[in-house]
């Protein structure tokens, strides 16, 4: 993989220790299994939801042999004798030609209509002189040409997708024409969501001095929707030991992840963790990555636990790139490759060794075709705009340092992250 072809290896020292951004997601995938129960659903509810089995094909597709285009069906090596055919009956969509031809005839054929008995090809009719009730075909013909034989695609009982695909309109389209009228997926995971702050208000309460709007909630319970899962927003919880354990115990009972933000940096952690200490097993992590340096992952007695920074940037950025794949990865989802891109970046970066760093940037194309990239401006983790400015994200390696312009980097398109 990328982040481990560039050697991220852990840094650390005594008394902070220190984990590659890499390493932090395997030890949270290799944790973790599917947790999700499977259900059967009607297909016109699928979008979006995790295929429970592997889908068979229940039939040869095409399931007949038909014609790819509107003209006319016909034996090809009867063109040795002559190109002359008389037309013998009509085969449209739905309305097949019974019965059989013998040499020197041929059927009137539309577009997705049975192939006759006898027939291996079909000429466009454009490409013949009609007269009468006879045509002459002045064109080569092979044979097979303009023919979608029975089972080109698929045949019965062939894997045609797998256990963990996401069901996008494409598969949707093909669950379809094989006849999928229900589909068996995964059930959605519940996850519990809450803020820690005592400087956190509800949107649409006036701000006193010092205190912020709670957004974090907002961007990650959209974040939350579009992987469909069923979510339970507990609202801001302030920086109390007794609701702060009470949100916790109320969360594990009620769902399968809980995800917090804000409180788990060091000093502010405090309270979190002794609450966490008593109620599960949590890791406390310094990722070496920004945004987002801390995060809190583990077990408590019946859910998953994702303690996310508070800033939100940093909030977003580790929901996506810590979060997501630990949810996608217990809601049943298989792998999906990485889509990382070279491009050339138009403006110089700053940045230290020691972190990876998801900067934020803007790409297109050039006037040739090649993937250029600028960065949006400041990087501060509190910076919303420069996540509303940017469509994809900058990967900056742990040991890279400052990026001249002209220079190659990889980018990460947020559009790679969606389910087309
Ligand atoms: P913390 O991780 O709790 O130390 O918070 C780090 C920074 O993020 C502080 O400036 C907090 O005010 C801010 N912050 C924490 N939670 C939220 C939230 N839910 N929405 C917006 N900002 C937050
Ligand atoms: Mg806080």
């Amino acid at each position: 993989m990328f982040f481990n072809a560039m050697s991220y290896c852990d840094i650390s020292n005594s008394q902070h220790p220190m984990l590659a951004y890499e390493t932090a997601l395997q030890e949270a995938l290799a944790s973790v299994s599917v947790k999700s129960c499977s259900t059967s659903i009607p297909l016109s509810q699928a979008l979006g939801k995790v295929l429970a089995c592997d889908v068979l094909s229940p039939m040869d597709m095409p399931p007949f042999s038909q014609s790819a285009m509107d003209g006319y069906a016909l034996l090809a090596q009867d063109l040795e004798s002559s190109n002359e055919f008389r037309v013998v009956g009509k085969s449209f969509a739905g309305h097949p030609y019974s019965g059989a031809i013998t040499s020197g005839e041929c059927v009137r054929i539309m577009t997705g209509a049975v192939l006759p008995e006898g027939c291996d090809s079909v000429i466009m009719q454009e490409k013949v002189t009609v007269n009468g009730d006879s045509i002459t075909i002045d064109s080569e013909v092979k044979a097979g040409q303009c023919v979608r034989a029975k089972g080109h695609e698929y045949r019965a009982g062939d894997v045609v997708l797998k256990r963990g695909t996401p069901i996008s309109a494409r598969h949707i389209a093909l669950l379809a024409s094989m006849g999928f009228k229900e589909v068996e997926v995964f059930e959605p995971l519940t996850v519990a969501i809450f803020s820690t702050g005592d400087e956190l208000i509800e949107l649409g309460e006036p701000l006193a001095a010092g205190q912020i709007y709670d957004s974090n909630r907002y961007s990650l319970i959209a974040q939350l929707e579009k992987l469909n899962c069923h979510v339970l927003d507990y609202g801001i919880i302030p920086d109390c030991v007794s609701q702060i354990e009470r949100a916790f115990s109320q969360a594990n009972s009620e769902a399968d992840v809980v995800i917090t933000s804000g409180g788990v940096s060091v000093g502010e952690a405090d309270y979190t963790k002794e609450v966490l200490d008593k109620l599960g097993n949590i890791e406390f992590w310094k990722v070496a990555v920004k945004p987002g340096k801390p995060l809190a992952f583990g077990y408590l007695s019946d859910s998953v636990f994702l303690g996310l920074p508070g800033n939100p940037v940093s909030a977003m950025v580790t929901f996506d790139k810590v979060a997501k794949p630990v949810l996608k990865k217990l809601a049943g989802e298989a792998d999906s490759p990485q889509m990382l891109l070279g491009a050339t970046c138009k403006t110089p970066l700053r940045k230290n060794v020691g972190r990876l760093e998801f900067q934020r940037g803007f790409a297109a194309t050039d006037e040739r075709g090649n993937l250029i990239v600028e960065t949006t401006g400041g990087q501060g983790s509190g910076m919303v705009g420069s996540m509303c400015a940017a469509n994809c994200y900058i990967v900056l390696p742990q040991m890279q340092g400052n990026v001249a312009a002209g220079e190659t980097v990889m980018i990460e398109l947020f559009a790679a992250n969606l389910q087309a």
